[in-house]
């Protein structure tokens, strides 16, 4: 334990029959917190991962719920928790792992006034601890049949392996609350880009670029072309975003380039967009941009898709939203939702009837960075939240309320 949480602890039992002992993390999910952030969970990192999966196990079943295993490749695992006579119509959503890579030199929890800094500490370590904080207040209030709790460890690289569980486990469930971080300023999400990762490679002919030149055909230069043209398919002003990110090609210096690829990121808000852009894509990889006439020959190109995410419309979140505002206005919060251009696994809901509301984590700044933090205060406000919009979302609290 780090001496600023010993002052903590020394503080918040002075304060805890008092307001400010409301305003933040209590000393017990503080530790567990600085626990959870202290050990590394890049989304590669197996060792870290099950770490840190072994101390957050006891900690949900010491709330009465039962976890269950489902493994994955490569190491990976997602767990579930529910209680033994759960009827889970809400599904709790979270990951484990982070960006940061072992080597990285950001590895531990730190306090600075009114922040808290460290890897994940909001992506979404945070988020996590919240959302078990939450469920301990459901618990008291014997709110906890309803909910089912879904924590994957390869959120940060697409969750090319959960997926097939996450939808598995979100069927027949009527809402979703995921507990990423909230924006910068508070507003939880009320609509996700849907991504698609797509490469395009062409195909030229290798030549010595001094002796015979004339015998070679450019696939560098036939890129550079198409990727100028792929770029202004975007308009971004209608959320239609596309970033060449890679570009890989040729040998040398001194051969013309035989070979050539662009891996390519495109977000959008509406599947027509996508439609279109994958017209545009068929019809750029087909035209020879680079054309040998002595060898009466071009360059070869063709695309695929690499990873897709789908969109989460403003009709998947609507409800929620809707009845977000209702609950932040019964506590006297203010409640923001806008739509963003990253996705997240509320993205992977079985149906596009569950209802899903993105941003229910701690929120702070500095995302994905060294420089990630956490503003205190806004974990206590979600705590509340999260506990009173479950308790909204309880068919039984609906009845008798
Ligand atoms: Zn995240």
């Amino acid at each position: 334990m780090k001496p600023w949480i010993l002052a903590g602890l020394a503080i918040f039992a002075g304060l805890a029959q008092s307001a400010r002992a409301h305003e933040s993390i209590s000393p017990q999910y503080l530790q567990l917190l600085e626990e959870v952030v202290d050990i590394n969970t890049d989304s590669n990192n197996v060792d870290g991962l099950t770490r840190v999966r072994s101390v957050l196990i006891p900690q949900f079943e010491a709330l009465g719920l039962i976890v269950s295993h489902h493994p994955l490749a490569d190491g990976h695992e997602t767990l579930s928790f529910e209680t033994a006579t759960a009827r889970p119509t809400i599904l709790l959503i979270g990951h484990l792992d982070t960006v940061f890579p072992a080597s990285s030199s950001f590895q531990h929890l730190s306090r600075q006034e009114d922040r808290l800094i460290g890897p994940g500490v909001i992506d979404m370590k945070g988020g996590v601890i919240v959302l078990l904080d939450t469920l301990a207040q459901l618990k008291q209030s014997g709110h906890l049949d309803n909910v089912r709790v879904v924590l994957n460890d390869d959120e940060e690289i697409g969750s090319v392996r959960s997926k097939p569980v996450l939808q598995q486990l979100s069927q027949g469930v009527t809402y979703g609350l995921v507990f990423e971080p909230g924006l910068e300023d508070g507003a939880y999400v009320s609509s996700q880009s849907g991504i698609r990762w797509v490469k395009l490679t062409t195909t030229g002919k290798a030549s010595h670029a001094g002796l015979e030149p004339e015998n070679g055909i450019d696939a560098c230069l036939d890129l550079a072309i198409k990727v100028q043209k792929i770029a202004a398919l975007a308009r971004p002003d209608e959320h239609l975003l596309i970033n060449p990110g890679v570009i890989e090609g040729g040998t040398k210096p001194n051969v013309v380039c035989d070979k050539a690829s662009v891996t390519i990121d495109v977000r959008f808000q509406q599947l027509k967009d996508w439609d279109h852009t994958v017209t545009a894509l068929d019809e750029i990889s087909g035209h020879v941009d680079i054309y040998n006439r002595k060898l009466k020959q071009g360059t070869h190109s063709e695309w695929v898709k690499l990873a897709e995410m789908p969109v989460l419309p403003a009709t998947g979140s609507r409800e929620l939203v809707n009845l977000g505002s209702e609950v932040a206005k019964s506590l006297g919060q203010t409640f923001k939702a806008r739509a963003v251009g990253y996705g997240s696994d509320g993205n992977n809901r079985a149906s596009p009837n569950i209802q899903i509301l993105v941003g229910l984590g701690p929120y702070g700044g500095g995302m994905h960075s060294e420089k990630e933090f956490m503003q205190l205060s806004s974990y206590q406000e979600r705590l509340i939240f999260a506990t009173a919009l479950i308790r909204k979302l309880n068919p039984a609290t609906r009845i008798n309320p």
